[in-house]
């Protein structure tokens, strides 16, 4: 099934980049809503070589003032890394709460599917593991975390809503740990920052005792993955991830091993509200998607290592 025209929001963010240039693969007009408040123009240059490509700088949370025929919105707009929502935090629930509002409305107006990315935050520190979609989370509601993770709650809520009231074609992707080439060095992600340590040979900082775990999902496969829940019609939530459960001590070792550092490992002081385990279950990916990650972390590494030399 190809889209003719797609909006994406934060299309010129990390995933969105790699969303609209797959987008594009796929014989599909593109509009990226973005304004580079988390992001810079650099993502999409590329991709203004397509001349079916278009960009729209704008907040998402005030207007989404996109005009003609779209028939998928792909709502990807928020601060998502901790640095940037500890940074901005009231700014994030504006995104993550009005942002989303902004999007379910435009696309109810064109009759357009939308997907909503939500997050495995929406988890927060959970207490059932592997997380499927049917757990509701244990999240502190005014942690510092809490404006990202409450965001994203009340944006699935809103989503869930427009779907039973207005009958928007409206589906929520809960979005794990997901890495690959674009992530900004700083943005304080975990893979970023250790790939950053290991190449300038500083020691690779592990927060707490390193044994917490992490599934980390390659970006080609959790774009495929969207994509996937993009065409089923499908109103979730549906996990998308990497069930491969990793501790952040292996994380550690396995950047160094790529890199061909001679970093050593720091433990310091654990991270406030810091998840213990986090794994999806991914099997309503499976069934309602035919949906599975397919590159591994290493893999994974040696793709990101490569386009950063690129
Ligand atoms: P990112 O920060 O790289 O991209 C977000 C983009 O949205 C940026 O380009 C930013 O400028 C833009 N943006 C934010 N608020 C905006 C607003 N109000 N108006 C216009 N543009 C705005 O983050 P990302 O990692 O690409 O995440 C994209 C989406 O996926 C987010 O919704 C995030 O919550 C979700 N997600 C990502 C991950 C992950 O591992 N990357 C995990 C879970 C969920």
């Amino acid at each position: 099934m190809t889209f003719e025209r797609a909006v994406v929001t934060g299309g010129a963010g990390f995933l969105g980049s790699h969303v609209c240039a797959e987008l594009l693969r796929r014989g599909t007009r593109v509009v990226c809503v973005d304004d580079f408040r988390t992001s810079t123009p650099r993502n999409v240059t590329p991709l203004f070589d397509d001349s079916r490509f278009e960009l729209r700088v704008a907040d998402v949370a005030t207007l989404i003032d996109v005009t003609g025929q779209v028939d998928l919105v792909l709502h990807l707009a928020c601060p998502a890394s901790p640095v940037d929502y500890l940074r901005m935090p009231i700014d994030t629930m504006r995104s993550g709460a009005f942002g989303t509002w902004q999007a379910l409305e435009y696309a109810s107006g064109c009759g357009a599917r939308i997907v909503v990315a939500s997050t495995s935050e929406v988890y927060g520190d959970p207490l059932e593991h592997p997380q499927r979609e049917t757990y509701w989370g244990n999240v502190n509601p005014v942690g510092p975390r809490s404006v990202y993770d409450e965001a994203k709650r009340f944006g699935e809520a809103l989503t869930a809503a427009f779907h039973r009231e207005h009958g928007t074609r409206a589906g929520i992707v809960r979005i794990f740990n997901t890495y690959g080439p674009r992530m900004r060095q700083h943005d304080g992600r975990m893979i970023p920052t250790f790939l950053r340590q290991a190449l300038v040979g500083e020691p690779l900082t592990v927060h707490g005792t390193g044994d917490q775990t992490r599934s980390l999902c390659y970006v080609d496969d959790l774009v495929r993955g969207l994509l996937a829940m993009a065409e089923s019609g499908h109103p979730g939530p549906i996990n998308l991830g990497n069930p491969e459960e990793v501790t952040v001590l292996d994380v550690a070792e396995r950047v160094i091993e790529v890199t061909g550092s001679r970093s050593g490992i720091r433990l310091v002081e654990p991270m406030v509200d810091d998840p213990r385990r986090r794994c999806p279950d991914i099997t309503a990916a499976q069934r309602i998607l035919s949906w599975w990650p397919e590159v591994s972390l290493r893999e994974g590494l040696k793709e990101m290592v490569q386009a950063g030399r690129n």
